[in-house]
């Protein structure tokens, strides 16, 4: 058999998995033929959950479909497996965008590392984020801990423009094709319902938003009743579309806009919608520049507070059994869909926090394993936010109290009423409260776990003598 030819690349894929405005896939095809690899690794897939493990998948198979078959699937750990497969096709060099989070940038220097012993280079080009994580500094030299001085930074660093459609024909035939392994089957979701995954996906999903939401973003994105925000983050987090491309198509929705009747809301809306994007880079710059906050409190102001262990109130929250209507009804809409609407997410974190005293890492863990846009920057330091051990120090004072969160973001209850059926038929007045019915909740829906009332007294408690032993 003749060697084969050296000028054969691999392109890596991990959370990039489109062919539009993706940089490294655009480098790799520079270099001539490309192999595209997809690595199944376990330390990345025991932590992942059904849900999200199903999506990627889903991802894949798409994925492959439009690379005409020809996407290679290896199952192992990435620093054998990567350098193994480049020696293989004897290609010069693995193309990939780089990977900010703490396993990501450490899995990616070991195989840099082997690569090169070979010989060959690994090849950063982007990242999935506008901005690249840890680019932004402070006047002083040091990292933003604060969102605002961030995102007034980020807006003024600007991006690139999107670096454009992807031909799948670039991706000549090398050597391997057809040497992968089958994409797996979907784990079991337990009657999780998915979004449709992948990139032609995730362009539908960002056109409709543009075109239906995104006039009343800024007014009704609290709403979980709303729903008018994008539901791009499961495509953000595997990457079917780049943050740039989401900007830029914003912008342009904007500017067609503007003028119009409506234009100064849109604007309005266009500005928020840009700034929660920018709070997924805040959290992925801290997570770059601190890599120890994915697992423990970002800020000592905390160290010495009491918690509880996870019990019998913690696992009633888990499965929505909390007795709080807004609770359970998110907790249900995350086992329903592996999603839940942001507004809700911190009143979730907020009833782990401060009403059970339990460590914000247990709700993140549980988050992690249920949810499809699980995203350990967003997802850790969202937790840390409300718990008040991460940026911008939300006051620990602020505690959520479920029924006034409930009231004034799902008014009428139809939020409530649509993910907890036992409460479908009584009427908005005492939907956040059923308790209070002279019967009690009906249709076996529990009382309420935790005092609120108590439980924030208590949390205000600890956090005294915490800050006291500061
Ligand atoms: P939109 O309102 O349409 O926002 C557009 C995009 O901006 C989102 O897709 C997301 O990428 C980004 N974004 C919006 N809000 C935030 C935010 N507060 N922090 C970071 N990025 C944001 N987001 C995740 O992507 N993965 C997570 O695992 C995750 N866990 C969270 C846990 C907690 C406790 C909290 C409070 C928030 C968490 N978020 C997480 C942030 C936010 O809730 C979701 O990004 C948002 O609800 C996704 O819905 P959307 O795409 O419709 O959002």
């Amino acid at each position: 058999m003749s060697s084969p030819p050296s000028t054969q690349a691999v392109w890596w894929l991990r959370r990039d998995l489109r062919l539009d405005d993706n940089p490294a896939l655009l480098a790799a095809a520079g270099s001539g033929r490309v192999l595209a690899l997809f690595v199944l690794d376990d330390a990345l897939r025991r932590p992942a959950g059904p849900v999200r493990l199903a999506f990627l998948h889903r991802c894949l198979r798409d994925l492959d479909a439009r690379l005409g078959g020809r996407l290679c699937v290896r199952t192992g750990n990435p620093a054998d497996v990567v350098p193994a497969l480049a020696r293989e096709i004897a290609a010069d060099a693995v193309h990939i965008a780089a990977d900010y989070g703490p396993y990501g940038s450490h899995r990616d220097n070991l195989v840099e590392r082997a690569l090169a012993a070979d010989g060959r280079r690994l090849v950063r080009t982007g990242s999935p984020y506008a901005v690249t994580p840890g680019r932004l500094r402070k006047p002083d030299g040091t990292s933003y801990r604060v969102f605002t001085p961030f995102y007034r930074a980020w807006k003024e660093h600007g991006w690139r423009a999107p670096a454009g459609p992807a031909d799948p024909t670039w991706l000549r035939p090398t050597d391997l094709d057809g040497g992968g392994e089958p994409i797996p089957a979907d784990p079991d979701l337990g009657g999780t319902e998915l979004p449709p995954a992948g990139e032609h996906a995730a362009h539908e999903r960002l056109g409709a938003f543009l075109t239906e939401s995104l006039a009343g973003y800024a007014a009704h994105r609290d709403e979980p009743a709303a729903a008018v925000t994008s539901r791009l983050s499961p495509y953000l987090k595997w990457g079917c579309v780049h943050p740039r491309t989401v900007l830029d198509a914003l912008r342009t929705a904007a500017a067609a806009g503007a003028g119009a009747a409506g234009a100064e809301p849109a604007a309005a809306s266009a500005e928020k919608f840009r700034s929660e994007l920018a709070w997924r880079e805040f959290y992925a710059d801290v997570l770059a520049t601190t890599p120890s906050s994915a697992r423990t409190d970002l800020t000592e102001t905390l160290a010495a507070m009491d918690y509880e262990p996870p019990g019998d109130s913690f696992e009633a929250w888990k499965w929505g059994r909390t007795g709080y209507p807004i609770v359970d009804a998110g907790m249900r809409q995350l086992l329903a869909e592996g999603w839940v609407h942001n507004r809700v997410r911190m009143i979730e974190a907020s009833f782990v926090c401060k009403d059970l005293h339990v460590h914000w890492t247990h709700g993140a863990r549980w988050y992690l394993e249920r949810l499809v846009d699980g995203d350990l920057a967003s997802n850790n330091h969202g937790w840390q936010w409300t718990a008040g051990t991460g940026t911008d120090a939300a006051p620990y004072f602020r505690v959520f109290n479920p029924v006034s969160q409930g009231r004034r973001f799902d008014p009428d209850g139809a939020y409530i009423r649509r993910w907890v059926p036992e409460l479908r038929g009584l009427p908005s007045d005492v939907v956040h409260e059923p308790w209070k019915l002279p019967a009690g909740p009906p249709n076996g829906y529990p009382r309420p776990v935790v005092d609120h009332a108590a439980e924030r007294r208590e949390a205000l408690d600890r956090h005294a003598r915490a800050r006291h032993h500061a």
